[in-house]
C-alpha cells in the first residue's frame, strides 16, 4: 500500500474516495469547504455519529465521500475513532484524506494512526493459498493543508514495516518458519535496512557454554541458532547500545512435558518475541534512528525425542548457574537466560527481552495488556510511557524478593518453574538471575502476540511500543 502527503486542501471532486477529518472545534461546514462535505459533516452531528460515509452525486458523478468528526485527538481516542473509517476506506481502491482542518498535532496523530490502521486492514497472509485476494485499497494520499506531516508518515510506515515482518514470521507455520528460516529471514531483513547479521549454529551455541539453551534445542531435528543483529546509528559507534532479546521457539510441543492437543497449532506463535524484536530492529534501522541497537534471538524447536531433556534433569547455563528442569514446557526461560548472559558483552544501556513466556500472563492480564517486569524502574517507566503513547497496552507486575523462594531447588542453583502462584512473576524472577549486569526489562506477550478463533493471526505487538521506546531514546541521546 502506498502512502503520501500532499500540501493544500483536498478538492472533493477527485477520482479517489474522499475522507474529511475534523473535530467538534473545526466542523467542515465552518471551514469553507465544499457544501456537500459540509452537509455530510452536519449529518454526523445530527445523527450523533462520528463517521458518515456515503455515495453522493458530486458535480455530475457518483463519488464515495465520508466525514470523520473526532471528539478527542489523543492517540487512543483517534485509534478508536478511525476503526470504522478504516473499514470503509479499505474497500476503496484509492483514498484521499483531508486533515487540513485539524491543528498540527492532531493532523500528525491522524496520519500516523490512520496509516497504520489502513495497512493493518489491508494485511493478508495468503502466500500459501492457491488464490490470493489482495485488499482493494492500493493508495492513500493525505492532504496536509499547511502542516508538515512527512515525519509522522515516516514513523507510521516504519511501524507498519516492523509489524508486517513480525506478523509474517508469526503467521508462517512451523514447517515453514523453522529456526533456519527465522535466522535466514532475520539476516535478509536486517541487511536490507543496513544492519549486520551474525548467525551462530548448534556447534557455536555449545562452544559458548549455553547448556541451558542447548538442553531445549537438542531434541529437535531442525537446527538451533543464535541470531545477533547489529545496527550502529549513533554518532558515537561505541555508545552503549539498547539490546533487544526475543524468544524464538518456532514450535513448542512442551517437550517431554507434552502439551495437550487442543489449539496446539498456536504454538507456532511461540517465536513472536523473536519476530517482534526482528521487526522492531528493522523498523528502527529503516527510520535511521541515531542509536546503537543489537538484537539477540535464540531460536530452536521444543520437541520430545529419545534425547530430549527429562523432568528432573540438571543443566548448566552459560553464566554457570545450574538449573533443575522440572517442566520441559518452561523452555522459554531456558533459552532466554543464556541469550541474556550473552548480551552482557555489549555493555548495554538497557536490555529488553520479549517473550510469549507464560500462560499465567493471560490469566493475569488477558489479551489486552502485555506484562512488564524489570530490575530498573526508570526503564520500566519509559516502556510504560511508550505503551501509553501508542496505545500498545502494557502493565507492570512486581519482582519482590519473596518470589525467589519459589525457585529454590534441592538439587541445583535454581529450578525452572515456581508452581502455579504468580507464574508470570516467577518466570521473570528466573530471568532476573541472569540480568544483574545491566538495566533490564521483560515483556511477557503471551496474551497479546496473537489472536485465536475467527481472527486467528499474529497482532504485530509489541512492535509499536518498542519502536516508540527506541525513538524516545534517540531523542534523549
Ligand atoms: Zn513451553
Amino acid at each position: 500500500m502506498k502512502f503520501s502527503i500532499k500540501a493544500g486542501k483536498l478538492q472533493p471532486n477527485t477520482a479517489a474516495a474522499a475522507l474529511f477529518v475534523c473535530t467538534d472545534a473545526c466542523p467542515c461546514g465552518q471551514n469553507g469547504v465544499d457544501e456537500v462535505v459540509a452537509a455530510l459533516c452536519a449529518q454526523t452531528a445530527a445523527d450523533e455519529q462520528r463517521f458518515v460515509g456515503s455515495q453522493v452525486w458530486h458535480n455530475g458523478s457518483l463519488q464515495a465521500l465520508a466525514v470523520l468528526r473526532l471528539q478527542d485527538t489523543d492517540y487512543a481516542a483517534v485509534q478508536k475513532a478511525v476503526a470504522e473509517a478504516a473499514v470503509w476506506a479499505a474497500k476503496q481502491p484509492q483514498l484521499a484524506v483531508d486533515v487540513s482542518a485539524l491543528d498540527a498535532a492532531a493532523a500528525a496523530t491522524v496520519v500516523e494512526v490512520l496509516t497504520i490502521a489502513l495497512a493493518q486492514a489491508g494485511y493478508r497472509f495468503d502466500g500459501l493459498k492457491k488464490e490470493a485476494k489482495p485488499a482493494a485499497l492500493a493508495e492513500a494520499v493525505f492532504y496536509s493543508g499547511e502542516h508538515a506531516l512527512q515525519a509522522a508518515l515516516n514513523v507510521a510506515e516504519a511501524t507498519v514495516y516492523g509489524m508486517d515482518i513480525c506478523k509474517n514470521l508469526g503467521n508462517a507455520p512451523g514447517n515453514v518458519c523453522t529456526p533456519k528460516y527465522l535466522a535466514d529471514t532475520a539476516r535478509r531483513e536486517a541487511e536490507a535496512v543496513g544492519g549486520q547479521a551474525k548467525i551462530m549454529d548448534a556447534e557455536a551455541i555449545q562452544k559458548l557454554g549455553m547448556g541451558s539453551f542447548w538442553s531445549v534445542a537438542k531434541a529437535s531435528s531442525e537446527g538451533a541458532y543464535l541470531i545477533e543483529l547489529r545496527y550502529n546509528g549513533a554518532a558515537d559507534v561505541d555508545a552503549a547500545p539498547v539490546v533487544l532479546v526475543g524468544k524464538g521457539i518456532t514450535f513448542d510441543t512442551g517437550g517431554i512435558s507434552l502439551k495437550p492437543g487442543e489449539a496446539m497449532d498456536e504454538m507456532k506463535y511461540d517465536m513472536c518475541g523473536a519476530a517482534s524484536v526482528i521487526g522492531t530492529f528493522c523498523a528502527a534501522a529503516k527510520l535511521k534512528l541515531p542509536i546503537n541497537l543489537v538484537a539477540v534471538v535464540p531460536t530452536c524447536e521444543n520437541m520430545p525425542a529419545g534425547n530430549a531433556s527429562k523432568p528432573g534433569d540438571v543443566v548448566t547455563s552459560m553464566k554457570g548457574l545450574t538449573i533443575e528442569v522440572l517442566n520441559t514446557d518452561a523452555e522459554g526461560r531456558l533459552i532466554l537466560c543464556d541469550a541474556l548472559t550473552y548480551a552482557e558483552q555489549f555493555k548495554p544501556c538497557a536490555v529488553i527481552d520479549v517473550a510469549t513466556l507464560t500462560g499465567a500472563c493471560i490469566i493475569a492480564l488477558g489479551h489486552t495488556a502485555s506484562g512488564v517486569l524489570g530490575n530498573n524502574q526508570a526503564l520500566v517507566d519509559s516502556l510504560l510511557a511508550s505503551s501509553r503513547a501508542v496505545n500498545d497496552k502494557a502493565w507492570q507486575l512486581p519482582l519482590f524478593d519473596e518470589y525467589k523462594e519459589q525457585l529454590k531447588s534441592n538439587f541445583a542453583d535454581l529450578q525452572n518453574i515456581g508452581g502455579r502462584p504468580a507464574g508470570t512473576i516467577t518466570a521473570a524472577v528466573f530471568l532476573s538471575y541472569f540480568t544483574e549486569a545491566y538495566p533490564w526489562a521483560h515483556l511477557d506477550i503471551a496474551g497479546t502476540a496473537w489472536k485465536s478463533g475467527k481472527d486467528k493471526g499474529a497482532t504485530g505487538r509489541p512492535v509499536p511500543l518498542l519502536l516508540n521506546y527506541l525513538r524516545s531514546q534517540a531523542q534523549q541521546g
